[in-house]
């Protein structure tokens, strides 16, 4: 999958930890999530208790993480961060509940990959901060209760739709995070271009804003190629011209659109006369995971209206074909 495996060589731990805001303040946009946040937080912290559980779902790359660190830090505790599907085991889960200090906030990331037994842990935990554990074998196996300390489950999840019922309704606080407007994103920009030290000039940081596809981690990363395009020509400060230049050579048209969404959507006009089309069906034509279309692709073209999604399978709109400079088939 092309844009995980960019993910993640420029997975830059340091880089990543400068660039992350640590309050509500510096957090950009998401403004009706973070003024709800904002009030539970300081309710619980006048109540001297722990936070209670927070769902946030949306398109990956728009902050979730970001936001359980700062819950963490608003909160004055600490954080345990891990994902569904690297808890394997219920042992695996238990050992991590257990270990956590009173007020803790425990991140999982991707929490609709945990597995079905692992999650019914959850449930007491939860609900009671208690697990209940199986000791010995057979005849003489018995279950005895672990009291845990009030703590904060935050999980993320880019599939809303794939959580089961019983876990949805334990999260007392679900928010939705949407993609970020182009102002937000200029305003992210800015902030990383200070972080990094190097100047990017107002007509540059625009253009590099409508193109970040609503998404700070993708405006980062863009930043980080536009500022190597820059310092290779000997440039102290950004410019409109090379982020343009940086941007084609990175094959990002003007709508944020990248090789992926464009395999996508050629696909459905060129091999399916338009659609509708299956999304399998889609995915194996074009090369392509099924759940890197259905994740990180659609919910960005829905947005921009380039698709529809019916009951017979997913169609190209006459905005994709105007993108596209085609004429539909009859
Ligand atoms: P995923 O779900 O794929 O893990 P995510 O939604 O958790 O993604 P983060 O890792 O939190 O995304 O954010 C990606 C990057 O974008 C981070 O480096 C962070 O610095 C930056 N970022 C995210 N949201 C904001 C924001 N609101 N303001 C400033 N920077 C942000």
């Amino acid at each position: 999958m092309d844009r995980d495996l960019l993910d993640v060589e420029e997975h830059d731990e340091d880089e990543e930890s400068q660039l992350r805001p640590h309050s509500f303040e510096q957090y950009i946009g998401q403004e009706d999530l973070k003024k709800n946040l904002k009030v539970f937080v300081t309710a619980a912290k006048m109540r001297d208790e722990s936070l209670d559980h927070v769902l946030l779902y949306g398109p990956p790359g728009l902050g979730k993480t970001t936001m359980s660190m700062i819950i963490a830090n608003e909160m004055g505790t600490h954080i345990r961060v891990t994902s569904g599907p690297s808890i394997d085991k219920t042992g695996d889960l238990v050992a991590i509940l257990t270990s956590l200090e009173p007020g803790d906030v425990l991140f999982i990331d991707e929490i609709h990959r945990l597995n079905k037994v692992v999650e019914e842990v959850l449930y007491p935990a939860m609900e009671d901060y208690c697990v209940d554990v199986i000791i010995g074998k057979d005849q003489s196996a018995r279950s005895i209760r672990i009291d845990l300390p009030p703590f904060t489950l935050v999980g993320a999840t880019t599939r809303m739709g794939d959580i089961s019922a019983p876990l949805r309704d334990r999260f007392g606080i679900v928010g939705k995070l949407d993609y970020y407007k182009d102002d937000e994103l200029e305003e992210i920009i800015s902030r990383t271009s200070k972080v990094y030290g190097m100047d990017i000039a107002d007509d540059a940081r625009n253009e590099l804003a409508k193109r970040s596809r609503g998404t700070p981690r993708i405006a980062n990363r863009l930043f980080r190629r536009v500022r190597d395009f820059s310092m290779f020509y000997g440039e102290k400060v950004i410019s409109l011209e090379r982020t343009k230049e940086a941007l084609d050579n990175l094959k990002v048209d003007d709508l944020g659109l990248d090789h992926v969404d464009h395999k996508y959507l050629l696909g459905i006009i060129e091999r399916y006369r338009g659609g509708p089309v299956g999304l399998n069906a889609l995915a194996a034509s074009i090369g392509e995971e099924p759940n890197t279309l259905e994740d990180v692709c659609e919910p960005y073209l829905l947005q921009k209206g380039l698709i529809r999604r019916t009951a017979k399978g997913r169609v190209a709109t006459d905005l994709a074909y105007r993108h596209f400079h085609l004429e539909r088939e009859f």
